[in-house]
């Protein structure tokens, strides 16, 4: 049992302070645990205040005899921050990180902002009044006047900005108006609510088989008590999002709540409209676009149970429900689940860890599940549901793999196969759209052979190796390196370079070759806004163009009816990627893609163009053979001991001096002790880029098939880093990384 708290005592504080050591009385010890709430005396005045037992410990922070003791444990149920404290508490141990970051990221900010004044102006004259009114303005060519009463004759009451903003009426004439007593200004002051919809409710679809059996499974575990996690395997469009509205149709009968994470890209108009029109005002959305108001009056409905569903990316999770009853995670294969700043949690970790906490359930689903889940649900701990056909008619479009080396070899040096060339005439002659989709995700330098397909890779971890400026050509594994090729090893062939052609290069080269296209293009540089992303989505979908050319942004979200022709210019883009994901990416990225052709009555057509056609993500994407690929993936990870076939716990040194960074790094690898047995210390070496603005980056990667014995190794560096008299820099911990340091 442990002696003393750490508590804090104003959670609603913007920067959650600083945690405050008390005693822990013999008496209370049984009660007190990561998350009570307490009451303590805190500064002068001698009334007690409620605070938070963070954590708990033998070491005193001041001498005990001037430590005040808790005064007692505040008994009520599961509030929400509570079982937040004890999540954070969960994620600081499991990822690496102080209590303070842990906290922060769990714990809505909370600043005092006011709530916000509503204005709306309502009509207090009669429609046959209103018309006579606006008549007589006409008259007088008082045409603002004569606007706002046009409007007051459709809708009764009428949105302040829409009168400002869209009908362009000053205040003065709305003033004038409510003087002459034809209308009314009222303020009331409520939540923000970013969800601004007036559409009517409708009733979910009538289930086909699959779904209605994945409903009623999942709804009756739960009302047997089980809390077994589900994965949902099932193709775009086999029907997915249906069966989440209807398990939260299920769930919020049962008195319960329920938080739908999806990727922030996949945050449309549309995603957002399906839920309203099911659940209306209930129904909420969580996202980094919303302003720090919205944002706290989002969790603030939630406390208060006035909504019961909320949608958003991974942050959404946090949302403080008093009685969760469901977590959703749509697309869970999704890289943006992983969060890149301390602390370095998993979504799909956290959110099962989080569902333990509420006793609530997990539901996850993809087309393509993560090797993670998918072994989880292979050996029966998570429940598993296949959803397998398309329910909109649309068959599975044919796909053709071309190879580009051929290509090459044949005397086509454009980016575009002939097959793709007269594909894209055909759909440009029947008014069918294309989209085109460039991967660029290995646009940081891999090196590969225009002849062959051969990829540089390291000798001693099977990732591609990248191309520094100095020309030299570097693992960011291990640290092995070797001089630049002018020769393909393999072919002899002068055309080995690093790959480098943009979307633009690729928007100007089809607008030379189709002069009559419409061509849109949707990358970072064009979507720097969230409205620049819908705006171009939109004027694709209302076929104000003919091709869309895109990064993987275009893979997500919207539906198009409309395109019968998919291209993926560069499969292997994503393949040279140095880490070893990169198969497992590829696949989910090329399978997605396809999966956007034909999605309407016309049947489609898939060309992927690759310089490795027989590599196994390929092969098994153009079969769409999810299955196929998962057993060769894993063959591979098992060999190599990579997630999750085991677990990576990469530490992430950054220091000022090489030096010190070089020391952090050999202490970090010395700290993984090899004469433990079941750990791999794979390193010191220097990160992927090797300094940013002069600070020096080195990482160790150590592997181990049990999770905890990372831990255990963090635990350990994290005392040796807290020792006194430490050479300066910084030491990040990333389990399980997504990308390479
Ligand atoms: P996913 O989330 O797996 O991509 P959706 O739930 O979006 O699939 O469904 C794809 C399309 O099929 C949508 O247009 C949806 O309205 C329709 N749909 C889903 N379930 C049914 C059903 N039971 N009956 C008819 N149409 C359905
Ligand atoms: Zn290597
Ligand atoms: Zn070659």
């Amino acid at each position: 049992m442990s002696r003393f708290a750490n508590v804090i005592v104003d959670i609603s504080h913007e920067k959650v302070d600083r945690p405050f050591q008390y005693k822990v009385p013999p008496g209370l010890a049984a009660k007190v645990v990561v998350g009570s709430r307490v009451e303590i005396s805190f500064g002068r005045g001698s009334q007690l205040r409620t605070g938070y037992v963070i954590e708990l410990t033998d070491e005193a922070e001041f001498p005990e005899a001037r430590m005040k003791e808790i005064e007692g444990v505040i008994d009520g149920g599961q509030e929400p921050e509570q079982k937040m404290i004890a999540l954070a508490a969960w994620m600081k141990e499991q990822y690496g990180s102080t209590m303070i970051q842990a906290l922060k990221t769990v714990l809505p900010a909370r600043r005092k902002v006011a709530l916000k004044e509503k204005k709306e102006i309502g009509r207090l004259l009669s429609e046959e009044e209103i018309k006579a009114a606006r008549a007589e303005c006409e008259r007088k060519h008082q045409t603002a006047k004569a606007r706002l009463l046009a409007e007051l004759e459709k809708e009764e009451i009428l949105p302040w900005e829409l009168v400002t903003k869209k009908l362009n009426i000053s205040s003065q004439t709305v003033k004038s108006l409510e003087a002459a007593g034809m209308i009314r200004l009222t303020t009331i002051s409520c939540y923000r609510n970013p969800v601004k919809m007036t559409v009517g409710q409708e009733e979910g679809k009538r289930l086909s088989a699959g779904q209605r059996s994945v409903v009623e499974t999942v709804l009756a575990d739960f009302d047997a008590g089980s809390r077994r996690p589900y994965l949902i395997h099932g193709i775009t469009g086999s029907g997915k999002t249906e069966v989440y509205l209807s398990l939260i149709e299920g769930i919020i009968e049962r008195g319960r709540q329920a938080i739908v994470l999806i990727p922030e890209i996949a945050l449309t108009y549309q995603t957002v409209l399906r839920f309203y029109k099911r659940f209306g005002d209930r129904v909420s959305v969580m996202n980094s676009s919303l302003s720090a108001g919205e944002k706290q009056d989002q969790c603030e409905r939630a406390r208060k149970g006035e909504i019961d569903v909320i949608i958003g990316p991974r942050s959404a999770l946090f949302v403080p429900f008093a009685k969760l009853g469901m977590i959703v995670i749509d697309e869970e294969h999704e890289n943006s689940y992983k969060s890149e700043t301390m602390p370095k949690y998993h979504t799909r970790e956290t959110a099962l860890k989080l569902a333990q906490l509420s006793d609530a359930v997990v539901v996850m689903g993809s087309a393509t599940p993560s090797l993670e889940a998918y072994s989880r649900a292979q050996s029966g701990e998570f429940g598993l549901f296949k959803l397998g056909e398309r329910l909109t008619g649309g068959e599975l479009p044919q796909v053709y793999v071309e190879d580009l080396r051929r290509e090459l070899k044949e005397g086509n040096r454009s980016i575009f196969s002939r097959r793709l060339q007269e594909k894209i005439e055909d759909r440009l002659n029947r008014k069918e759209q294309t989209m085109l989709f460039l991967n660029r995700r290995g646009y940081a330098g891999f090196v590969s052979c225009r002849s062959c397909g051969y990829v540089c890779k390291c000798p001693h971890c099977e990732v591609s190796l990248s191309e520094h400026k100095n020309g030299r050509l570097i693992c960011h594994y291990c640290g092995y390196e070797q001089p630049a090729v002018k020769l393909c090893p393999q072919c002899g062939s002068r055309y080995i370079l690093g790959f480098r052609a943009g979307t633009e290069a690729i928007e100007e080269q089809l607008l030379k070759m189709y002069p009559q296209a419409r061509v849109l293009r949707m990358d970072a540089d064009t979507t720097r806004t969230k409205d620049s992303y819908e705006k171009i989505l939109a004027s694709f979908s209302n076929q104000e163009a003919d091709i869309l050319v895109g990064t993987q942004m275009i893979v997500k979200g919207h539906d198009f009816p409309e395109v019968t022709l998919v291209g993926i210019l560069a499969a292997d883009l994503s393949l040279a990627v140095n880490d070893y994901r990169a198969g497992e990416r590829t696949f989910q990225l090329l399978t997605q893609a396809a999966g956007r052709a034909g999605r309407g009555q016309k049947a489609g057509e898939v060309v992927i163009q690759t310089y490795q056609p027989e590599h196994y993500s390929i092969r098994y994407a153009a079969a769409q053979d999810y299955e196929g690929f998962y057993e060769e993936e894993m063959t591979y990870r098992r060999l190599l001991s990579y997630p999750p076939t085991a677990h990576i716990l990469a530490v992430q040194i950054s220091a000022e001096k090489e030096e010190d960074a070089v020391f952090a790094a050999r202490e970090a690898a010395q700290a993984a002790n090899p004469h433990e047995t079941g750990l791999t210390v794979i390193g010191p070496a220097p990160a992927q880029i090797g300094r940013i603005n002069d600070i020096y980056r080195y990482g160790v990667y150590i592997k181990a098939k049990d999770y905890q014995k990372l831990v255990a190794v963090k635990d350990r560096i994290e005392k040796l880093r807290a020792g006194q008299d430490r050479p300066k820099g910084t030491c990040q911990f990333d389990f399980d990384p997504m990308n390479a340091y």
